[in-house]
């Protein structure tokens, strides 16, 4: 089974614990999802579950059937609230560090609002 060290103080439990603020765009049981700080496309919103899961290895491998369902059926609710599901937009999980994740807690990216172009951007 995978194990991962989860971070208390990392921005987005600080986030979820309301000692910082966030632009939040829905709220539910499973799911927080606000606007991202620097946003890369017309519309970067993250969505974030309610539980302590480093990354998309350690939400897969460990969180229940509920959480799983609950957070990914909030990913499109969010996307459909946003206006979004058409003409459409791209999720990102980006894990681990080959995969660029900066924060360790387990979010999507949802990007959309103009064609976005190339999958994968190389770095210079
Ligand atoms: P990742 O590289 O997938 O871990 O992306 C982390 C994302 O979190 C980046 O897009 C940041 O802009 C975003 N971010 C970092 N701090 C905050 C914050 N306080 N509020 C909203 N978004 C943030």
């Amino acid at each position: 089974m995978t194990t991962a060290i989860y971070d208390d103080e990392n921005i987005f439990a600080k986030i979820l614990r309301g000692d910082i603020p966030c632009n939040k765009v829905l709220e539910n049981d499973h799911a927080l999802a606000f606007e991202d700080i620097n946003p890369q496309a017309p519309v970067h919103v993250l969505v974030i579950p309610k539980g302590a899961y480093v990354s998309n290895d350690d939400f897969t491998a460990n969180a229940s059937e509920a959480e799983i369902a609950g957070f990914f059926r909030a990913v499109g609710h969010v996307a459909r609230e946003l206006g979004v599901a058409e003409p459409g937009y791209r999720l990102i999980a980006n894990t681990g560090t080959h995969g660029g994740q900066e924060v360790p807690h387990f979010h999507v990216h949802i990007c959309a609002g103009r064609l976005l172009g190339r999958m994968i951007a190389h770095p210079d």
